[in-house]
């Protein structure tokens, strides 16, 4: 087996959604967003359609899913918010205004982090043990920056595609790997200009279960990525519906949450480490990462395990 699960299930299999309501747009486009009635309710869709819909049909599956929300939605759009962890979902952080952190220099992103945080934290009660980063952007820092606030897991980078684990030079963090294939946005959003047509829920259906069908024998960790206002639309929510029937006729899947996949690989047997490449570690290479004081801290982390 590739990459052992716990009590011997095959593979895993998370359901996540990325809570943006309309923060992302007025990080982006500021300007626009003084005007655009029309981008801002498509985006409201989240909050005043799409999350309720996805909340009962994980309610109908029995499903816990991992939730990643900005601090400005949830200040924004707090009931939704509350909502989700008070149906025992996980909440992760997800940015404030959902910056895309290849607009942030490294105090930027520290300013932004701990503002994230204190609004997780003051109106939700929540201490977040995974990060999502808005739009998958992550800076050679970023890992290090997780590392210092206390995260367990980051859930943004494509690298493998069972857990793995990123030197920070600081210990490692455990990432819960994402992939393009497996988000919603590329294949159902509508952006003008973009190549992309709106998808046939049929399609995506046969897209998602071949990935899985693939990866379940691989001892995968498949992590499906989903936004409130594009697949909160009747359709998509039928389709996740579908899909989640689908997957449940294999044999051994954990359906699960990207915090218990990382509590998992933190702490399963030793023995196993060794040979499962959930152990080759990507590293945030750059000037932080490269400094020897931090090399030699990163080599006795190594030697620890
Ligand atoms: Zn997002």
């Amino acid at each position: 087996m590739r990459y052992r699960w716990p009590d011997g299930k095959q593979s895993a299999a998370v359901l996540s959604f990325d809570f943006d309501a309309e923060s992302g747009f007025y990080f982006r486009e500021p300007e626009k967003a003084k005007r655009s009635l029309g981008d801002l309710e498509e985006r409201r869709f989240g909050p005043r359609v799409g999350v309720d819909r996805i909340l009962r049909l994980l309610d109908r599956l029995k499903l816990r899913a991992s939730f990643f929300i900005p601090g400005w939605t949830v200040e924004h759009h707090f009931p939704e918010s509350a909502r989700i962890r008070d149906a025992g979902h996980e909440i992760g952080a997800h940015g404030n205004m959902h910056e895309a952190l290849g607009f942030l220099d490294e105090a930027q992103e520290e300013r932004v982090m701990r503002e994230q945080l204190d609004i997780l934290k003051s109106r939700l009660g929540v201490r977040p043990a995974g990060y999502r980063s808005p739009s998958w952007d992550v800076n050679v820092w970023t890992p290090a920056l997780l590392k210092r606030h206390g995260f367990l897991y980051d859930s943004s980078l494509m690298g493998n595609d069972v857990p793995y684990e990123i030197d920070t030079g600081a210990g490692p963090l455990i990432e819960v790997p994402v992939q393009w294939l497996l988000d919603d946005a590329p294949l159902f959003r509508h952006v003008y200009g973009a190549t992309n047509a709106i998808a046939d829920p049929g399609r995506v259906l046969q897209m998602w279960s071949k990935e899985f069908a693939a990866m379940h024998p691989e001892s995968g960790c498949f992590v499906l990525t989903c936004h409130p206002f594009v697949s909160g639309r009747a359709s998509r929510v039928a389709l996740l519906e579908e899909l989640v029937t689908y997957m449940r006729r294999a044999r051994g899947v954990w359906f699960t949450t990207c915090e218990e996949v990382a509590r998992w690989h933190a702490s399963r047997p030793a023995e196993t480490a060794g040979s499962a490449p959930g152990k080759s570690r990507g590293a945030a290479t750059g000037p932080r990462a490269s400094r020897p004081a931090q090399a030699a801290s990163g080599a006795r982390a190594r030697a620890r395990r």
